[in-house]
């Protein structure tokens, strides 16, 4: 049965986006979804939806009717002889992850955390790295989405695949997705390796330790030329025990980060030191395990972040420009800038759209001061073509996204079909999706 509580205040993970839903609404099956829906339209009503919060902007923020699928959660079914498993779209990532490794099973590729929802990663295009795979989206064969009239659609790449590409990183704008079907893969052992090497040496080897690991991402330290370097790939070697990584990555990633964060907070001055420390420090670590005790780490140190998709032949060059403005200007920053890579798409609002990509990711500690560091990256992804993460924070304006998004005008058009009062909108997706170029809001 629907659960309902009113008047309750609503944070992100990032505290970046707070509000007072008039009613925070919990369905339990598919038929209460649509009737909600329907009730909203009556009401004049608008919906937003959250799966974790863990976005970085106001994408899910209302003063209306707030929508968390928390009680459809569960896998519906796992078919082996396809390999795919059918998802409540409430389902978090790592309920996910335990139910399918207990039957041999696991997603391809994951992001560094995995309490997000399912459709929630979908709808922003979270991804994880390796080459070889697109983002989380790029999973999905088939979805059920609620739509502003209510009604269930059923889409995929058979049926009606123009409305399956523009629904499956939607940002929650063309209805409420309420089930999905991703491929698996049955679940391979991997062999992790985080080690520490020289900026020079990453350079010179980039492409091949891109090329030749099936996941590979970099952690550059500002004001450091080390860097750090993590891969993953599959092993006949035995899963071990994870206690004793998983207790290291706690105390050192995050209770010790916390305390260096803290430190960088009350005096600034001191990141550039604690950024080169940071960096020494780094051990080599080598740990064998199944892929979902390895994707995701635990994530308690708080701060904002910004993240673009860059076309990957232009790493290098963007690299050396990041780290000599970093050097130029001196911000205090502490936390490195990871990278990882993403295979191209053909997902109308995706990052990766039609190109291979290069993510590149700034995270400011939350209390420090961000702005002037955000806005000179942006400043350098924006002369690469860069496309940003529409989690994270970022200053694109509607007519810059139409640029660099090919099908942009198509979404609209979809979006418009779908939902021609704009139910599903808030005022943060109305600014970035209108219609016009002058930023007018459209259909309210
Ligand atoms: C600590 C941390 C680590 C992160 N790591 C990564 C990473 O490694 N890689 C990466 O790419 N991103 C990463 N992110 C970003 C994060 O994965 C995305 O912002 C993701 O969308 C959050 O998922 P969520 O379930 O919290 O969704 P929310 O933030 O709650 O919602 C995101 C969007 O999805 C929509 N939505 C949610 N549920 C539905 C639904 N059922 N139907 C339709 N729309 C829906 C919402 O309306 C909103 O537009 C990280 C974020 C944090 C805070």
């Amino acid at each position: 049965m629907t659960k309902i509580v009113e008047k309750q205040t609503w944070k992100n993970w990032a505290h970046t986006s707070v509000s007072t839903p008039e009613k925070i609404i919990y369905p339990s099956s598919i038929e209460e979804v649509c009737t909600i829906v329907k009730d909203a339209a009556l009401h004049n009503k608008k919906i937003r939806v959250v799966g974790a919060g863990h976005s970085f902007t106001k994408i899910v923020q209302t003063n209306d009717w707030l929508l968390s699928l928390d009680l459809l959660s569960g896998i519906q079914e796992l078919n082996e002889e396809e390999d795919t498993a059918t998802i409540l779209a409430g389902t978090r990532l790592y309920a996910i992850g335990e139910a399918l490794g207990k039957k041999g099973y696991s997603q391809e590729n994951l992001g560094d955390v995995n309490v997000q929802s399912i459709a929630g990663a979908l709808s922003t295009g979270t991804h994880g790295t390796g080459l070889a795979f697109g983002n989380v989206s790029t999973q999905v064969i088939a979805l059920k989405l609620v739509t502003a009239s209510g009604e269930v659609l059923s889409l995929s790449e058979k049926n009606n695949p123009e409305y399956f590409k523009a629904s499956l990183v939607s940002l929650g704008m063309l209805g409420i997705i309420v089930e999905v079907t991703v491929r698996i893969i049955k679940s391979p052992v991997y062999e992790y390796i985080s080690d520490k090497i020289s900026y020079e040496h990453l350079e010179k080897h980039l492409e091949a330790l891109i090329h030749t690991n099936r996941h590979f991402e970099f952690y550059l330290f500002p004001f450091s030329d080390l860097v750090q370097v993590k891969t993953m790939n599959i092993t006949d070697k035995s899963p071990q025990s994870l206690k004793g990584h998983y207790y290291k990555n706690l105390i050192l990633e995050n209770y010790l980060f916390y305390i260096i964060s803290e430190t960088c907070r009350i005096f600034p001055k001191t990141s550039s030191f604690f950024s080169k420390m940071s960096a020494k420090a780094i051990g080599k670590a080598n740990i064998t395990s199944h892929s979902y005790n390895l994707f995701a780490t635990p994530r308690l140190v708080r701060f904002r972040e910004v993240e673009y998709s860059i076309p990957l032949e232009h790493m290098k060059s963007v690299l050396r420009e990041i780290r000599k403005q970093i050097e130029t200007k001196r911000y205090n920053v502490h936390f490195p800038i990871e990278c990882r890579t993403v295979k191209g798409d053909e997902i109308w609002l995706s990052p990766a759209y039609n190109r291979d990509s290069f993510y590149i990711a700034f995270h400011m500690y939350k209390g420090m001061p961000y702005e002037e560091y955000f806005y000179d990256m942006e400043q350098i992804m924006k002369k690469y073509e860069g496309r940003p993460h529409w989690g994270k924070m970022h200053k694109r304006s509607n007519r810059e996204l139409r640029d660099l998004y090919p099908k942009f005008t198509d979404f609209q058009i979809i979006r418009n079909e779908l939902d021609p009062k704009g139910i599903f909108l808030n005022d943060y997706l109305a600014d970035l999706f209108s219609n016009t170029t002058e930023n007018q809001v459209l259909n309210l």
